[in-house]
């Protein structure tokens, strides 16, 4: 095989910032002249994820020249598929429902998981909530780590060549699987969805590497063939934090409102993410 099968992957939660156009370059630019680049939207989060920045989110990218990875595929078009894998899980026995609120999760906690969030205590392990009582699907790692008589790490790619990283996924705790709202979550849909669409690189920024750890017990759990991962940096601010919608990162519509126009932001964009492979700007690989 030449080339990789990326995508890029945005929540449609706010506009696109210097550092979503980074990341899409990024992850287009690992497929390779012969590889093929996918666009996903990753919109399960129905109070976060609004329709006029879905939008704005399309125009953008098509304004950038990403128009020929549209149309994508949109998670909450199939919401089924990830119920289904998730009850394949059940069938296993190693999900279980949890009827805490996040104060309870909070006061209970067992610690920091390595991406920051709490660690779960595990009080509903084996409370049998029903099915009335409003829950969410938690993953017993325990369980799941000994069905699988190991802990999964990855091949993590780098310009300096690939390396093998080590699984920290006992150190997360039962992670949700399933929202009280829909019933999926972020680590269940991007999990299935890189399988589903068959992606042998996943690209996405730094701040999700430790996740990883948890995609790869899911995938070896449900049988999916483990990709390659590329992690690249973050573009920070002038105090060094990640840029972000919620902290008014400067929109991509503030930038072309103020003159910018799409090859100098792809230029801005690559240029903070030194590693990328470098491809013409313009050059479409799409596929
Ligand atoms: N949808 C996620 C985000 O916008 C990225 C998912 C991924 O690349 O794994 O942060």
């Amino acid at each position: 095989m030449t080339g990789f099968r990326t995508r890029f992957a945005p929540s449609p939660t706010g506009y696109l910032h210097l550092g979503h156009v980074a990341s899409a370059s990024y992850a287009r630019a690992m497929a390779g002249p012969e590889g093929s680049f996918l666009i996903r939207i990753e919109d399960i989060d129905p109070q976060r994820c609004l329709p006029r920045f879905e939008q704005a989110l399309r125009e953008d990218l098509d304004w950038l020249g990403f128009g020929s990875a549209l149309p994508v595929r949109r998670q909450s078009d199939d919401l089924k598929t990830y119920r289904s894998e998730l009850a394949r899980l059940h069938t296993m026995g190693l999900v279980y429902r949890c009827a805490c609120s996040r104060a309870q999760v909070q006061a209970g906690t067992k610690g920091r998981a390595p991406d920051g969030s709490a660690v779960y205590g595990g009080s509903c392990r084996t409370a049998r909530i029903g099915a009335d009582t409003p829950h969410v699907w938690r993953l017993d790692m325990q369980r799941a780590l000994a069905a699988i008589g190991h802990a999964p790490g990855w091949e993590e790619w780098s310009p300096h060549g690939r390396r093998a990283v080590s699984s920290r996924a006992a150190e997360f705790g039962d992670v949700v699987l399933g929202r009280r709202d829909n019933g999926v979550s972020y680590h269940l849909c991007v999990t299935v969805d890189d399988a589903r669409q068959k992606i042998t690189l996943v690209t996405r920024g730094a701040d999700l590497f430790e996740a990883s750890s948890v995609h790869r017990v899911l995938q070896t759990l449900l049988g999916y063939e483990a990709p390659l991962y590329a992690h690249h940096g973050l573009i920070c601010d002038e105090s060094g934090q990640k840029l972000s919608k919620r902290d008014g990162a400067e929109s991509l519509r503030a930038l072309r409102d103020k003159g910018y126009d799409a090859r100098q932001i792809m230029v801005l964009a690559r240029a903070s993410l030194p590693d990328a492979p470098v491809i013409p700007v313009g050059r479409n690989v799409d596929r």
